[in-house]
């Protein structure tokens, strides 16, 4: 049996002299501490141009609008789109991701349906191994053991509820002010798309990619190490080799029917499958890290 154990690793990348804070994701389930990058395996990244991302329909916390949680994941994703990959700043890396249409799915893979990356408000949290306390967020990749292709990833936050969740986080959709009683939902969204689109966390303790964030705190500008993260994954822009195409293998899924990858945990089984181009893959089910609740270090 030659497919791949599950991991929830993150991250490899460069060499221990680099200047750059930032971590790639890959294909190994190794973790690595805060300010080394993982070096098995390979790194993550998505093959086509642009991928699409579907706003989960359901379950958004009384405070969160779907207008403004539109509003946030475009400027979420936009922050990472309008990175400069060259000198001069003026060539941008070529990856985009797009939002698509909302979904009913849930968060999961299916090799054989239709699928959606879904961004969801979850209301249990610490009910498995991903979903650890303390956490505001997560992103489950599924990739390719064999390649370091992504083919799905879902952003799911920790929401607060009364009855179901009562370690969860609130969230704010403030456009200028932070809540001191909530996570910023642009900063967390910014983040997360980090992890979606290959990067691990970063040990600038500036960047986006930075492990923790406190409540109130915006944390929504990406820095130079961030861009950097990105254009390593996804280099400056030239002549176009692959198409964009937004929608997921085996078609956009605006209905639910989405397999819930969490079972187990990072641990659960791995899946062959045939993939969408007939060869037969093994998928993974990966978490990019949370971003935890943290007092900043003084
Ligand atoms: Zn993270």
């Amino acid at each position: 049996m030659r497919l791949a154990a599950l991991g929830c690793a993150l991250a490899l990348a460069m060499g221990a002299a680099r200047a750059e804070a930032y971590c790639r994701s890959t294909t190994s389930r190794q973790r690595a501490g805060l300010g080394e990058c993982v070096r098995t395996g390979l790194p993550l990244g998505w093959r086509s141009r642009c991928t699409g991302y579907s706003l989960y329909r359901a379950d958004l916390p009384p405070e969160v609008t779907m207008a403004a949680l539109d509003r946030i994941a475009r400027d979420s994703v936009g922050a990472w789109a309008r990175v400069p990959c060259d000198e001069d700043g003026l060539g941008q890396q070529y990856f985009r991701v797009l939002p698509n249409l909302p979904t009913w799915q849930l968060s999961g893979y299916l090799p054989s349906g239709q699928n959606a990356n879904t961004v969801s408000f979850r209301h249990k949290w610490n009910d498995n191994a991903i979903h650890r306390p303390g956490a505001i967020a997560i992103t489950i990749a599924t990739f390719d053991p064999y390649t370091g292709e992504i083919y799905d990833a879902d952003i799911e936050l920790n929401t607060f509820d009364e009855r179901t969740n009562q370690d969860g986080f609130r969230f704010s959709t403030s456009a200028t002010l932070g809540d001191p009683a909530a996570a910023d939902l642009q900063t967390i969204l910014t983040h997360e798309f980090g992890h979606f689109m290959g990067l691990s966390h970063s040990d600038n303790d500036r960047a986006v990619m930075w492990p923790q964030a406190g409540l109130g705190e915006l944390r929504r500008d990406l820095t130079s190490d961030d861009a950097a993260g990105m254009c390593a994954i996804y280099p400056e822009e030239q002549t176009p080799n692959t198409r964009c195409v937004s929608v997921p293998y085996g078609g956009l899924a605006t209905q639910s029917g989405g397999t819930v990858v969490e079972s187990g945990g990072c641990r659960a089984a791995p899946w062959s499958s045939q993939g969408s181009r007939g060869a037969a893959l093994a998928m993974l089910a990966c978490v990019g890290l949370a971003l935890r609740i943290a007092r900043r270090r003084a």
